[in-house]
């Protein structure tokens, strides 16, 4: 049994129930009305009633099937999902206005089979945000994107307040629980990248 069945059968203390608070349903009709998807449902996250609760959603763009296999993960994995709908950017934004967030944090699957790994995408759904909803702090959490620099670079030019990278776990680890096409120093690489990036569009951009 790897760690995903292990996950997949969460045991009864694991189990949290979603609480019939209005806040809840209203973030889980707003998803159902775009058809958008979130990390809590895909990834099966036990915070999920707590957080949908308080009226917070981390979206998950580019399709809920990721091209790579991580053994701790449960979300769907598969080589060719769908290409994304075009119009998820748009419609990730007008949620975020409607549930009126301050903070939104979009992540997404890897999608390896994508143009530098849909960076253009990513960006686009932060360009929209900041369109229709200008005081959202925006953080796109963003996968590897293959240690890419223009996907990076594109990114970073969307101008979001934060970037962020999930290492996942420490050094020793990483080759056993993570996809064999993502290591920690590539990881490594991709934040510092990110951060010479900002330091060199903010002086350009001031
Ligand atoms: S890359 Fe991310 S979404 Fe894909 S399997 Fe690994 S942890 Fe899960």
């Amino acid at each position: 049994m790897d760690l995903r069945d292990i996950l997949i059968k969460k045991p009864e203390w694991l189990r949290i129930k979603a609480p019939p608070d209005n806040n809840y349903v209203h973030v889980k009709q707003t998803l159902s009305t775009f058809n958008l998807d979130t990390v809590w449902q895909e990834a099966r996250c036990p915070s999920i009633a707590e957080c949908w609760g308080s009226g917070t959603a981390t979206i998950m763009i580019m399709g809920d099937l990721c091209t790579r296999h991580c053994r701790f993960c449960a979300v769907k994995t598969g080589y060719k999902p769908v290409l994304p709908d075009p119009t998820e950017p748009f419609k990730v934004a007008r949620a975020i206005k409607e549930w009126g967030l301050k903070y939104a944090v979009i992540t997404s699957v890897c999608r390896d089979d994508m143009d530098e790994g849909g960076a253009s995408y990513i960006s686009n759904t932060v360009k929209a945000i900041k369109m229709l909803c200008p005081k959202t702090i925006v953080e796109p959490l963003i996968p590897d994107l293959q240690g890419n620099v223009s996907s990076l670079e594109k990114i970073v030019s969307s101008k979001p307040e934060v970037i962020s990278h999930n290492i996942e776990t420490v050094l020793r680890l990483s080759p056993k629980i993570r996809d064999g096409r993502a290591s920690y120093s590539q990881s490594l690489r991709v934040l510092r990248k990110i951060k010479e990036f900002n330091s060199e569009f903010s002086r350009n951009h001031p």
